[in-house]
């Protein structure tokens, strides 16, 4: 599924590779959720005439939506849900299962929208529309593009009296983090899922956000984790590397990269939850 990083790093992609482009045509193709990924749009003409003849001129990431601003007043937005990927490609690439919709460009390339799901959703709002989709997100924490302080940092935690695993993965505490990249922080800052996020020493607190930032930022420069049924690609079809970096997600019985104990599996809220029992307190 991809978290926060992943779509990160398609947004840096679509930033080098479509930016100045003009789309030429757009085919809402006819498989069973095209009309689903487009389900905003009653019509499929009515989405292909918002889009062809436009040149993407911006692109931006709100939360976790691609944001690609044109040339006509208008904005491509890209929610990829846990299985979607977005990819670009020749015209002359074979398409492949579960693609949607397909967007060409007049100097060639497509980009495309695949999902074995029917979550992932693409549409067209005026640019001035976005702004709803940022508010949207107001008191929400960005860790990779807003300046928090730690100081902050340890209010947010104290208001919110919750157990630690919980807070991360909440959307409305950070945006876009599940469980790989909650476990991930989590062990890199020395706390367990449990540790109640209002019983935090000022050093926990800096630990944590030392992990929340490093982690992020390490999975961005290696491009993504890929792992699971629905492997994230990034914009070119290929996978990320931070899976080969993880610490204890879907690592039971392996040794702890800092103290040589085994990672354990326990259970939280229904879920697996994995953590060094050791060197996390
Ligand atoms: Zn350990």
């Amino acid at each position: 599924m991809p978290e926060l990083p992943e779509i990160e790093v398609l947004r840096r992609d679509l930033e080098k590779e479509v930016v100045t482009r003009r789309i030429k045509e757009v085919e809402v193709r006819n498989t069973r959720n095209a009309m689903k990924a487009i389900r905003r749009h009653g019509r499929r003409k009515e989405f292909q005439e918002l889009l062809e003849g436009a040149k993407v001129e911006k692109v931006d990431r709100i939360g976790r939506s691609l944001a690609l601003e044109l040339d006509n007043g208008k904005a491509l937005v890209i929610d990829l849900g846990p299985s979607g990927n977005f990819v670009k490609t020749s015209a002359s690439e074979e398409v492949v299962t579960h693609t949607h919709v397909v967007i060409g460009f007049t100097i060639g390339g497509q980009m495309r929208l695949v999902d074995q799901g029917q979550t992932s959703e693409i549409y067209v709002i005026p640019i001035a529309g976005l702004d709803e989709l940022r508010s949207s997100y107001d008191g929400v924490i960005d860790p990779l593009t807003q300046q928090l302080t730690w100081q902050h940092f340890s209010t947010l935690l104290d208001e919110r009296e919750a157990p630690m695993k919980e807070l991360l993965v909440d959307g409305k505490f950070m945006i876009g983090l599940g469980d790989v990249y909650a476990d991930e922080i989590l062990w890199t800052a020395g706390l367990r899922y449990d540790h109640p996020s209002n019983k935090m020493s000022s050093q926990d607190v800096r630990r944590l956000y030392r992990a929340v930032m490093e982690t992020l930022q390490d999975a961005v420069r290696l491009r993504g984790t890929s792992w699971g049924p629905h492997e994230f690609t990034d914009l070119h079809g290929d996978p990320g590397q931070y899976q080969l970096e993880l610490k204890v997600y879907e690592r039971v019985g392996e040794p702890c990269r800092r103290c040589r104990s085994a990672i354990v599996e326990e259970e939280f809220n229904g879920k697996p939850v994995y953590l060094c029992a050791q060197c996390q307190s």
